[in-house]
């Protein structure tokens, strides 16, 4: 079985430690690699890389930076598909979802390799006599990303472009559920021309990510993960007096007002809640239908759920592929039956879902809840499946009281054909990314993209020119020259003459 390594140095590097860990065809429901698993002497190793790295690459002009990013971008589109197939063998996505994935990643790359025109600066001349200041930005060092199963070409891809830009050396620490595609993205870069150093790939878990938080050299990290681990890596990162930005979870509602386009809202609510099987951070988990929007809502997201095409991702025809481990299908299957403890109505139930010829596969069918209330487990938590629940609400002001009151604020979307009740919303809202008869917002590479309260831990959202202003130090500069006469020593703050 093919060993994933790290990447350490512009070289392939095994673990020393003998601790690997398996990697699922979730289709399949069998192992088709192994990963190894790093250890804090690898970490070092990889951090030593990018320490030593990163004169030499703050040092090349911004415009050298970008051409190779430029090459790098190249690649990328020439062997786009061989990432989309790496991304279903692992993870088990469609491979037409899987190449969409890797498209958004390439965005971030168009958008990176135009940053030397964000890190240009700003110059005040004569801000006293014979005095002028100015300001720039530098990069950090050495930045670290920690990365999810769920985007594991495009979340880093948020990252390392934009930290590469600027002038950092980086380290990526991915999940080891679909860890394939670093190498590649490691590989490519250094086709592209990288250094070495610049880019590395330490493998591995809570022990590769711990000694990445306490290492003194890395100077930032960007994290995109679950909420629980993500207040962990803010309160150890920021404690060691890294920058930090982390991404968590989410619970995203759409709200679908009466008087919305109905055949829009079910087309947009199917999509984006079963969609690579619910795991996505900006999934659709929670339909808000006000008024009476409710009953004909149901009964049409009812018809299409049954009708879902599942199947291995690689099926052309598949509209949802597995869920990516064993664990999280038994998981998902647990609260759907919490769910029906509790009391909501099961309308369709995609429990011991399977494919045939798939058998072994983690499958869960569509499933869809209704009647759901705020106080149900299935409301509270982030189930990360193919599980929407239908709450009812009187009118649009309980439905933004009942988001704004939940712990996450990723993304949201209303459904409306009333301009002022869209412009309400989005003044109203608590939450990070906003749609208007769009269910998915996720900003374009030239926006920046995070969530609200604990969706998000930290100041930054990430790509875009808030990834600029993550990955780069802000330096403010006075000078003056000795032809200008002195006028003495001065003991009181200068004032204006
Ligand atoms: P996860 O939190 O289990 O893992 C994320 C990373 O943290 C992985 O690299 C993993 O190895 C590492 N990790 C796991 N446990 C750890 C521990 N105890 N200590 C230190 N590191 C640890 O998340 P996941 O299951 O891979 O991804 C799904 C989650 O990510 C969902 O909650 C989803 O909402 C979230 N997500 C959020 C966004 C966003 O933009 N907000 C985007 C994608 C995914």
């Amino acid at each position: 079985m093919e060993t994933v390594t790290h990447y350490i140095n512009g070289r392939r590097i095994d673990t020393e430690s003998g601790r690997y860990a398996d990697i699922f065809n979730p289709a399949l429901g069998k192992p088709v690699a192994r990963v190894a698993l790093g250890t804090a002497d690898e970490v070092n190793a990889a951090v030593e890389a990018a320490a030593g790295a990163f004169p030499g690459w703050a040092g090349t002009p911004p415009l050298a930076r970008a051409r190779v990013l430029f090459k790098y971008l190249n690649l990328m589109q020439k062997h786009a598909d061989a990432f989309a197939a790496a991304i279903t063998r692992e993870h088990g996505k469609t491979f037409a979802d899987a190449k969409g994935e890797v498209a958004r990643g390439i965005e971030v790359v168009e958008f990176a390799v135009g940053i030397p025109h964000l890190l240009k600066g700003e110059y005040t001349g004569d801000v006293a006599r014979g005095i002028d200041a100015w300001a720039m930005r530098q990069p950090l060092g050495v930045v670290a990303g920690i990365t999810p199963f769920n985007f594991p070409v495009m979340v880093p891809m948020w990252m390392f472009p934009i930290a590469l830009a600027c002038g950092n050396t980086f380290v990526l620490k991915p999940s080891e559920r679909d860890p394939s595609v670093s190498l590649m993205h490691a590989e490519l870069l250094q086709e592209a021309g990288l250094p070495a150093g610049v880019f590395n790939v330490v493998q591995g878990d809570k022990l590769a990510v711990d000694a990445l938080l306490d290492h003194p050299e890395v100077q930032a990290v960007s994290f995109v993960g679950s909420t629980p681990i993500a207040e962990y890596i803010y309160g150890r990162g920021c404690a060691n007096g890294k920058r930090v930005q982390a991404l968590g979870g989410a619970k995203n509602h759409m709200v679908v007002m009466p008087d919305a386009d109905m055949q829009m809202a079910v087309d947009a609510l199917v999509g984006a809640a079963y969609g690579s099987a619910g795991e996505r951070c900006m999934a659709i988990s929670v339909a808000v239908a006000v008024g009476d929007a409710g009953d004909k809502l149901v009964a049409a997201l009812a018809e299409r759920t049954r009708e879902l095409k599942i199947n291995d991702g690689m099926e052309p025809d598949a509209e949802m592929g597995p869920i990516v481990t064993q664990a999280a299908k038994e998981r998902i299957e647990r609260l759907i039956g919490t769910g029906v403890e509790e009391g909501a109505t099961l309308v369709v139930d995609g429990r011991n879902y399977v494919v045939p010829g798939r058998e072994e596969g983690f499958f869960v069918g569509g499933t869809l809840f209704d009647h759901v209330t705020p106080g149900m487990t299935i409301y509270k938590e982030e189930i990360f499946g193919p599980v929407l629940c239908v709450l009812r609400a009187p009118d649009v002001a309980t439905a933004v009281r009942l988001i704004n009151h939940h712990e996450y604020g990723n993304g949201v979307a209303v459904f409306t054909r009333d301009g002022g009740v869209a412009r309400e919303f989005v003044a109203q809202i608590k939450a990070g990314m906003v749609g208007v008869n769009v269910p998915l917002p996720v900003p374009m590479a030239f926006g920046s993209f995070g969530g609200w309260k604990r969706s998000l831990f930290g100041d930054h959202h990430v790509y875009g020119p808030e990834g600029v202003r993550f990955y780069t130090r802000h330096k403010a500069v006075m000078q003056r020259w000795p032809n200008t006469a002195s006028a003495g020593p001065e003991f009181a703050f200068p004032q204006m003459k």
